[in-house]
């Protein structure tokens, strides 16, 4: 190819992703998922707090994840100002205890409806809660209703494995992890900062 083509073949494309970005005129707060099995959805998730923090954004964090592990992001982020609700009594897969396991679900969800409730915040991350719903501990329809009954501005993300298909269908960006390899599968220890 010549230069002249060369220019010609950039010149088009440059008209047609300018063509599209003048179509997306928009302005509304959407619903993100990071799914699949491969890794960084919670840090997707984290690094889109970080980004929004940095432009003086609300950010609210709820994490359907049991026990009070320490995790970086958390650290980082409420020292930034983002409060982080963590699930943390009663759920334990060692007592496999149902009615435990769901009330602390519950209790951590209305957390999470103060967020989705309030025109204040800009980003509430639901960290996890795809577990949630597939083991029934939280109902799909109230998880639906409370999203799409949120502020209009209000940015929503969704991260875990296994998503339902109405909250696929609900979401306005969904990102699937695909894992091609991952360093635990050849007996790589998880580390700190990297992986919590
Ligand atoms: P991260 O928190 O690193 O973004 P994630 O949110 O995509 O990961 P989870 O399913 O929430 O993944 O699992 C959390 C932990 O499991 C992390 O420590 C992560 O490194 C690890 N992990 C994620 N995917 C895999 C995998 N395919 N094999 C082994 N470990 C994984
Ligand atoms: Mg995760």
């Amino acid at each position: 190819m010549n230069e002249a083509q060369h220019q010609q073949r950039q010149q088009r494309l440059k008209q047609r992703v300018d063509a599209r970005i003048e179509q997306a005129q928009r302005e509304q707060g959407i619903f993100m998922i990071f799914t699949g099995n491969g890794k960084g959805k919670t840090t997707a998730a984290m690094g889109t707090a970080t980004r929004a923090v940095g432009h003086q954004k609300k950010v609210g964090v709820v994490q359907f994840i049991k026990g009070t592990w320490e995790n970086g992001e958390r650290n980082l982020l409420e020292q930034a100002g983002v409060p982080f609700y963590v699930m943390e009594t009663g759920f334990t897969w060692e007592t496999q205890d149902r009615t435990a396991d769901t009330q602390a679900c519950l209790n951590t969800w209305q957390h999470a409806l103060k967020l989705l409730n309030s025109p204040q915040y800009d980003l509430v991350i639901l960290d996890e809660i795809t577990y949630m719903i597939t083991l029934n501990y939280l109902p799909l329809e109230d998880v639906i209703n409370a999203i799409t009954s949120r502020p209009a501005h209000q940015n929503i993300i969704i991260t875990g494995r296994a998503c339902h298909r109405m909250l696929i269908e609900l979401a306005d960006t969904v990102t699937e992890m695909r894992p091609v390899k991952h360093a635990f599968d050849s007996g790589i220890k998880a580390q700190k900062g990297i992986d919590w």
